[in-house]
């Protein structure tokens, strides 16, 4: 809950009566996972699954992914895990996946289309998650997904394996990682629990920028009108289906940032452990926030960031 207090020059002056965006960790390994409750976060906003099993020279089984992912839940509990689906993508890569070179792996073979060409992946994978929701409070998401069939291959295969397993599905949601998700926000959500942004991959998609490209990485983390309209699309999607809109990009730690979010009406952001206490802590002070009307009518970074500034 917050209070909106108009002011004269188009900014509306935000009180926080308690934290009016979730604030939530990101995690990769089992000793960021330690730190969940010492930082305070409610909840783990994305358990990048990939990053769990890092040198071994053949896929996870069954036993080993149950073993891990308990672990990680048990550490972070009560704080819910979101667990994402294995994301290999070009930044990404597993080893035990022979994927070989590809021309250009931003846009090649990743994410939700490697699991969809490997079934025995994508059921070992949710197989070991129910396995552990049984005992914890978990969530799934699904990774660089651009297309509505892509949700309801992965959403059908949960569902059938649940009742194999006799147990209830977790809530199952998506990571809006590309314009193409971003677009159809409004049909994804009609299947779906939640959203969580993906800013990385929504800027490089989006903008044409190569996210592993040092030369261009002052555009990747400054946020253009175009990103700002595609964040306002999923969370209008989001809002009529009660679902929630977390971001969980390098942008979400970025304090500067935080008028834009709540304007937006992002309602989490799920950050690394270390960035936690310094966002708390602005969110605790009176922000003014932009009026998103005047955000979404921005032409340009420069007048983005000048609304910001006033903010
Ligand atoms: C993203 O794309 O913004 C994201 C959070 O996922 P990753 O950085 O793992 O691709
Ligand atoms: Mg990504």
């Amino acid at each position: 809950p917050t209070a909106h207090v108009e002011s004269q020059d188009g900014c509306a002056e935000v009180i926080p009566t308690a934290s009016p965006i979730r604030l939530a960790a990101n995690i990769s390994t089992l000793v960021e996972a330690r730190q969940v409750s010492r930082c305070g976060a409610r909840e783990v906003g994305l358990c990048r699954t990939e990053l769990l099993f890092p040198s071994r020279q053949q896929a996870p089984s069954l036993e080993r992914q149950i073993q891990i992912y308990s672990h990680i839940a048990r550490e972070c509990a009560p704080a819910p895990v979101t667990f994402r689906l294995l994301d290999a993508g070009g930044d990404k890569p597993l080893p035990w996946l022979n994927k070989g070179s590809e021309p250009n792996p931003a846009l090649g073979w990743h994410g939700i289309r490697v699991l969809l060409d490997q079934p025995e992946l994508l059921d070992t994978q949710l197989k070991a998650l129910l396995e552990v929701s049984r005992q914890y409070c978990i969530r799934i998401m699904v990774p660089m997904v651009t297309e509505l069939e892509e949700v309801l291959a992965v959403k059908a295969r949960l569902h059938a394996l649940a009742a194999e397993l006799e147990v209830a599905a977790p809530e199952l949601g998506t990571m809006v990682e590309t314009p193409s998700a971003a677009m159809l926000a409004d049909v994804l959500a009609e299947e779906l629990d939640f959203f969580s942004i993906g800013s990385n991959d929504l800027a490089q998609y989006t903008l044409a920028v190569d996210r592993d490209n040092p030369r261009v990485a002052d555009r990747l983390n400054a946020v253009s009108p175009a990103l700002v309209r595609l964040m306002a699309l999923v969370v209008d999607a989001a809002r009529p289906k009660g679902l929630a809109v977390t971001l969980c990009g390098e942008l979400a730690a970025n304090p500067d940032y935080l008028p834009l979010w709540l304007s937006l009406g992002i309602d989490g952001l799920s950050m690394q452990a270390g960035a936690l206490a310094h966002i708390r802590q602005r969110l605790m002070d009176p922000l003014l926030v932009p009026e998103r009307q005047a955000l979404l009518a921005a032409r340009s970074v420069s007048e983005l960031s000048t609304l910001l500034q006033k903010a």
